[in-house]
């Protein structure tokens, strides 16, 4: 089995990565694995992309391998699409999922089912010692909910409920979220070059 370093910390997205690279049969470590030798990376993009990009060219640089890392976030179109690249900091620095629903159901109270559309985006970059970086766009559009339900996922999960369902992204089983999930649409765009890594 192959293995692939992931340059995240956020423990539900190494979970999600787990998940759906055992498919290819790729078997995956990530920042986790190395808080000794790896400082926090500066997220300065604006963008999904430039942000995703960053993060998995430090990490190559630093270990010459190749490295996946994904950038993602809620972008809510009644609030101008926020939070957007800063979802994980949006109610702090201390990056508290808790506080970010909280702060997201303050600045949506009033606000009509209708116009709380959203979306869950997500960022891939490939990035390879020596090569181009490349980055794919997953997407998960849906709307938000008007209070917090169920326990599955991580972040804004509990208040995101995907398009054409009833129920929070929080209600989905691990296995359901990662078949319509923005992660799950940016990985199938790099499928070709995870096969060639297995
Ligand atoms: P990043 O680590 O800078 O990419 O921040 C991503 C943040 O976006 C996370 O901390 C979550 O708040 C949010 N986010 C990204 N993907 C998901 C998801 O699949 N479910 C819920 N929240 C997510």
């Amino acid at each position: 089995m192959k293995e692939l370093i992931v340059a995240t910390k956020n423990e539900g997205k190494v979970r999600e990565f787990r998940q759906m690279f055992a498919n290819y049969n790729i078997s995956v470590k990530s920042l986790l694995d190395f808080e000794e030798e790896m400082e926090d990376i500066e997220e300065t993009g604006t963008t999904f992309s430039e942000n995703a990009t960053i993060k998995a060219e430090a990490v190559s640089q630093q270990f010459q391998l190749p490295v996946v890392a994904d950038d993602s976030g809620l972008v809510i179109d009644a609030l101008d699409g926020a939070p957007g690249v800063y979802s994980a900091r949006y109610a702090g620095e201390e990056k508290d999922d808790a506080k970010n629903l909280q702060k997201v159901m303050q600045e949506l109270q009033g606000v009509p089912r209708e116009e709380r559309t959203a979306r869950f985006v997500c960022a891939v970059a490939v990035a390879r010692p020596g090569e181009e970086t490349f980055v794919k766009k997953g997407y998960c559009e849906g709307s938000i909910a008007n209070e917090p339900s169920g326990a599955n996922g991580f972040g804004y999960d509990p208040i995101f409920i995907p398009k054409g369902s009833k129920r929070t992204m929080a209600e989905y089983s691990a296995e359901e979220k990662n078949s319509i999930s923005h992660r799950h649409h940016a990985i199938q765009q790099i499928e070709e070059w995870l096969k060639h890594q297995s």
